[in-house]
């Protein structure tokens, strides 16, 4: 007899090994941290014995399921903003959420929980990817749980770095410190092709190759981002991120959606382990990846949640049955990915996806003892029929409920027994849990009523504030203005021509200013030489009036719009909207040796005419009194008529 530590059963045993090898009465071994034997209850019972024997009383005792992606901190941010696209739901909400609360401490109880909920339902291991990735280290390594866990890096500054330096600094730390940690693969994640520059991949892939970790990324997740990559880069994602030597590492990649039989091929050749996340695809509206076809090409594909924010929960029995609908509904064909493959993505082929599969995924001896127990009695799985060996990876995959899991171990420590979790205090974690989520609500809620903080949140503003004096008169045509122009008391310093696309955002609270997208086609030549798009919070109405309806305007925080309009109007979600284009000859003039700029409009849409406007920068009420004056003379100068003003301006006619 040789000795174990633990051993288990009359259970049905999976192994998700090689040869799907199953034991409809059978038992594992269990010694220190590793599985000694599994086989035949028969066999296993007369050759070993140990001082603990678990009746498993017919339960299913597989491999503990992997989840090959997510953002375990996540957890805290779960249920904060749903239903919105992709670029609204990250740059309008995520991220700014998380630059102003990701800390260790986050991080730490934002794992403990993302923790909890797993080991209840069944999960041994899994792939993460955030800021402050050593507390996700330290708190999942507490709980007893396995992970790659990857420092994220990208070329913005995060929570955890203002420059991309530092995270890969961190990184490089990081990995040293937990590299023969007996749960913990540290590993680097640049986060994605569009979050990062060429440099950045070629730097973290570096590094990965050096310590010998997994490198962990999103790689061609919507059709947007294929189709950007194209226009910038005149290729696909999987091509650039290849050119970039990215598939010399171990690499992970998150999602591939979007990616032709080519890329399939190369990802193949690059060894790529492929993480597939059937519902954040589809709630976030991706699509749905090609895995029968990366399956047949010999691709490792598991199956993940993504982070809780974009799912919203970390239930791997949920992921791996839509993994398996999403295919058949893709296809047309209801043989593609039956139980049995979809239960091994979720298992085996997930560790090797991640590159772990040596050590975890399957029960086999030499192998950890990551298992779990899973109930098969309840209603709504019952009766079970045997004839077919495949139904047991049926009932697991089609009826099973993460809740009917009731007994985990992780290298060979038990976290949870009948249900009961052994690491993690969960009523401690609700309600520190909820303290972040008032602490985020009202954040978000300050943030909701001013239009001012909502573009201060999606950044890169430029926190200028300018005073203008400023008049616009409605002209008969731009000619006797332009011929005006050559009157030697103006010096024209400067003339540019554009034509312009401008979008306004009125809001239902005028105090709120308008939000104006405007999109300058500058024209040398008769041809559009470059576009430049800029977004201007214009502040509320006059500041102050002048005689002669000479206004003084306040414009605010400028910022160059790198986003859509579609963007921004899902973002700001204004009350009304209006388009504006106009053909715009602008001139920079001295007068009475002070500058001036005099636009002259010709706004075609919508169809309004023609307008002068004369306006001069100013700091004070002196100086503001002063061009004022001029400003009149100017118009008077040019032989236009003062009193002709637009009481406000273009807005205040097409409102
Ligand atoms: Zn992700």
């Amino acid at each position: 007899m040789q000795s174990a530590d633990i051993i288990f059963k009359n259970a049905i045993i999976l192994t998700m090994d090689g040869n799907f090898h199953q034991y409809e009465q059978g038992a594992l071994a269990v010694i220190g941290a590793d599985i000694l034997a599994v086989g035949l209850e028969s066999e296993i019972t007369s050759s070993y014995s140990a001082p603990e024997v678990i009746d498993c009383d017919g339960k299913v005792l597989m491999p503990g399921l992997v989840n090959a992606h997510t953002h375990v901190p996540m957890t805290l941010l779960r249920g904060l903003a749903d239903d919105l696209r992709l670029d609204v739901w990250l740059m309008g909400y995520m991220m700014p959420v998380e630059r102003e609360y990701v800390s260790p401490d986050f991080v730490q109880l934002g794992t403990k929980i993302a923790c909890a909920e797993m080991i209840r339902s069944g999960t041994t291991t899994f792939a993460d990817m955030y800021y402050f990735e050593e507390d996700v280290a330290k708190a999942t390594a507490a709980a007893g749980l396995r992970a790659v866990c990857s420092q994220t890096v990208m070329k913005f500054p995060t929570p955890d770095a203002k420059f991309y330096e530092e995270s890969l600094a961190m990184s490089r730390e990081f990995i040293q410190r937990w590299k023969d940690h007996p749960l913990i693969v540290p590993s680097v994640a640049p986060h994605a092709p569009y979050t990062c520059t060429a440099e950045i991949l070629r730097a973290t892939a570096e590094l990965a190759i050096e310590f010998d970790v997994p490198l962990h990324t999103h790689l061609s997740e919507t059709a947007i981002e294929v189709e950007n990559m194209r226009n910038e880069q005149g290729m696909p994602v999987i091509p650039y991120v290849k050119k970039q030597d990215l598939f010399e590492a171990k690499v992970l990649a998150a999602h591939c959606v979007h990616i032709d039989e080519g890329e399939i091929r190369t990802l193949q050749h690059g060894k790529v382990g492929v993480a597939h996340n059937p519902s954040s695809n589809l709630k976030l509206s991706s699509g749905i990846a090609p895995v029968k076809r990366m399956l047949e090409l010999g691709l490792n594909v598991g199956i993940g949640t993504d982070g809780p924010a974009s799912n919203n929960d970390l239930d791997m029995f949920e992921e791996i049955r839509l993994a398996s609908f999403a295919q058949k509904v893709a296809s047309g064909d209801p043989t593609a990915l039956p139980a049995r493959t979809a239960l091994a993505m979720g298992t085996i082929m997930g560790a090797k996806a991640l590159h772990i599969g040596e050590f975890t995924g399957s029960l086999e001896p030499g192998k950890h003892a990551d298992l779990i127990l899973v109930d098969l009695s309840p209603v709504h799985n019952t009766p079970h029929f045997r004839r077919d060996p495949n139904a047991v990876y049926a009932q697991i995959v089609y009826a099973s409920h993460a809740s009917d899991v009731s007994d985990v171990m992780v290298n060979g420590r038990f976290l949870m027994r009948n249900r009961r979790l052994l690491t993690v205090n969960e009523p401690e974690l609700l309600g520190q849990s909820q303290e972040y989520a008032h602490k985020i609500d009202s954040f978000l809620m300050e943030r909701e009523n001013s239009v001012l903080s909502k573009l201060i949140a999606i950044g890169g503003t430029s926190q200028e504030e300018s005073f203008e004096i400023q008049s616009k008169v409605r002209i008969a045509s731009v000619e006797p203005i332009l011929h005006a122009l050559t009157n030697p008391e103006i010096e024209i310093i400067r003339k540019r021509h554009y034509r312009e696309y401008d979008v306004y955002f009125f809001f239902a609270s005028v105090e709120q200013g308008l939000l104006r997208y405007r999109e300058d086609s500058f024209i040398e030549d008769d041809a559009v030489s470059k576009v430049r798009s800029r977004l201007t919070l214009i502040g509320p109405t006059r500041e102050d009036e002048f005689p002669q309806e000479v206004l003084l305007s306040r414009s605010r925080y400028l910022a160059p719009a790198n986003q859509s309009v579609r963007f921004y109007r899902e973002y700001f979600k204004p009350h009304l909207e209006k388009e504006i284009e106009k053909d715009r000859i602008r001139f920079l003039v001295k007068y009475h040796d002070i500058e001036f700029f005099i636009n002259l409009d010709t706004i075609s849409k919508p169809n309004l005419g023609c307008f002068l406007e004369v306006k001069s920068r100013t700091w004070s009420r002196q100086d503001a009194e002063l061009k004022s004056k001029l400003v009149v003379d100017l118009i008077h100068l040019l032989g236009a008529d003062p009193t002709e003003t637009t009481s406000e301006d273009y807005i205040g006619m097409v409102r």
